[in-house]
């Protein structure tokens, strides 16, 4: 088994890691050679240019986990579309998102029951930085009760 393996996530392979102090830095690239433009739904393969994307993710052995993703940019290719480039999406992380869907998830379900401060101070302690005010901001994008949770 090997990290790409370990970390599960859809059309990711890991190229290298290092580790710092506490941390995992992981690199690693997108599978994906085509996609859908958001505007017209074209699907298109001509690539723009590459960029890296940064996330965090589910901790390890409580390191925290921070991948940096090679994706594309595309171009679409309809000449009847205004949208002329677009970024790859990726299914595991909501656009301009710096955190991993699965990692939200996690902090949601770590929240309840105890106030925003506490759970930020409690996930540090696994690897986690998160402050206060991003978990506040996350319940807040999840509809829920921010007064319950202390924010
Ligand atoms: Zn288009």
């Amino acid at each position: 088994m090997n990290l790409t393996n370990i970390l599960d996530l859809p059309n990711i392979i890991v190229d290298d890691f290092s580790v710092y102090q506490n941390r995992y830095q992981i690199n690693c690239h997108s599978t994906v050679s085509e996609a859908y433009c958001p505007d017209c739904h074209c699907i298109t393969s001509r690539t723009k240019v590459y960029y890296r994307r940064k996330l965090q993710d589910l901790p390890i052995t409580d390191h925290s986990v921070y991948l940096t993703i090679r994706l594309r940019k595309f171009v679409c290719l309809n000449p009847a579309c205004g949208r002329h480039v677009f970024t790859e999406r990726l299914s595991f992380a909501a656009n301009n998102a710096r955190r991993t869907k699965r990692l939200d998830d996690f902090i949601l379900r770590t929240v309840v029951d105890q106030s925003s401060i506490a759970t930020a101070t409690l996930l540090g302690k696994v690897g986690i930085t998160i402050k206060k005010s991003a978990i506040c901001d996350l319940l807040k994008k999840n509809d829920l009760n921010t007064h319950q949770y202390q924010c």
